[in-house]
């Protein structure tokens, strides 16, 4: 008996926590363990929620790196979920594999593309390795048009190529958007 890995990746606000909530839940009324993880920078090894902009959550354990999910994983979890993969270091590619080989369901969901609309962490490696992929789409903010793109903007305005990927405190916004509508200015 083996597992396998599902991924659910798009740009912000295209159900990707909702649909892992989803999963999630359905698993637990099928009577089996779960366990959900999520980056977090400084709450280690608290327990929190995964939090969908609808409104949906559902318990998980933050952790600080991906080593971390398997000094928590319980003996008997059968479904792993983890949100917000790409804020975790490339090790969740190995980990992802080994807990599939060794008869886990794996199901990760995650920003696909940065604000660049670039390959975002170890996000691009688990596309790769997984049996299953679902790449969702939002609303474009600006035409109504299938939206794959996260925007960024900086006092409402497009953020620049050069800018950090994570950003800490800055007073940033995200937006849906298409490819035409996506605006990413380099000087
Ligand atoms: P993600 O995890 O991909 O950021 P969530 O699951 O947290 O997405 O949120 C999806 C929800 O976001 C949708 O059900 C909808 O209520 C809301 N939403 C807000 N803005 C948009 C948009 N531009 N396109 C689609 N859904 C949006």
């Amino acid at each position: 008996h083996h597992g396998w890995i599902e991924v659910v990746v798009g740009p912000m606000y295209s159900g990707k926590s909702e649909e892992l909530i989803r999963r999630m839940r359905r698993a637990q009324i099928a009577k089996q363990k779960i366990q959900v993880f999520k980056p977090a920078i400084d709450n280690r090894y608290s327990v929190d929620y995964v939090v969908s902009h609808n409104g949906e959550k559902i318990q998980g354990i933050c952790i600080s790196s991906s080593e971390e999910i398997l000094e928590l994983l319980d003996e008997d979890t059968e479904v792993i979920g983890i949100d917000e993969v790409q804020f975790l270091d490339e090790d969740v590619v190995h980990i992802c594999r080994d807990l599939a080989n060794k008869g886990l369901r794996v199901v990760a969901a995650g920003l696909d593309m940065d604000f660049r609309a670039e390959p975002f962490g170890p996000t691009p490696k688990l596309l790769a390795i997984a049996e299953f992929v679902d790449k969702i789409t939002a609303v474009c903010m600006e035409c109504g048009n299938p939206a794959n793109r996260t925007q960024r903007l900086i006092d409402g305005k497009p953020a620049k190529y050069d800018e950090p990927t994570i950003l800490v405190g800055a007073t940033e916004s995200y937006e849906a958007r298409c490819r035409l509508h996506h605006d990413v200015p380099r000087d």
